[in-house]
């Protein structure tokens, strides 16, 4: 403990492994990344699949320096950014996801359309004919199957 206060924290101090306090989301899902790849690309080995398993360990090093790099690096505010866009575009792919298996989940109720003005995704009960629908974000008017 006394070794790590006295050499390593120096080297660590004004970088952004400690000043984000190790909460990054961005490097720790790159390790996650790396160890995963690492995995598949000892499975390919024994399949035989040599060019992909080096493919695979080569990303892999690829996450694990970037991630290292990330946490070493003294350019807090590129780091905070990067961070910001990796958690804004992560958060938008799981609520993509989220909201189709939600959609595939009630299939069989809901019939979901687009608004053709504005995008927004309706809800629309299932079985009552033809109806006509009001977008509750645009207040466009349109006609939609059910
Ligand atoms: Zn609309």
């Amino acid at each position: 403990m006394d070794f790590f206060r006295r050499k390593i924290l120096p080297l660590l101090r004004g970088r952004y492994l400690l000043v984000s306090g190790g909460r990054d989301a961005l490097s720790t899902d790159l390790i996650w990344v790396s160890l995963i790849l690492i995995v598949l690309s000892w499975i390919l080995t024994f399949c035989r699949a040599f060019i992909a398993s080096y493919v695979l360990y080569a990303l892999s090093l690829a996450a694990i320096f970037f991630s290292a790099f990330r946490m070493l690096s003294r350019n807090i505010g590129k780091r905070e950014s990067e961070n910001r866009w990796y958690l804004f575009h992560k958060n938008r792919l799981i609520r993509f996801f989220s909201e189709a298996r939600e959609r595939f989940r009630n299939r069989k109720v809901y019939r979901y359309v687009a608004c053709p003005q504005c995008r927004k995704r309706l809800r629309l009960p299932r079985g009552k004919g033809a109806l006509t629908v009001t977008c509750p974000e645009c207040g466009k008017k349109f006609d939609a199957k059910t």
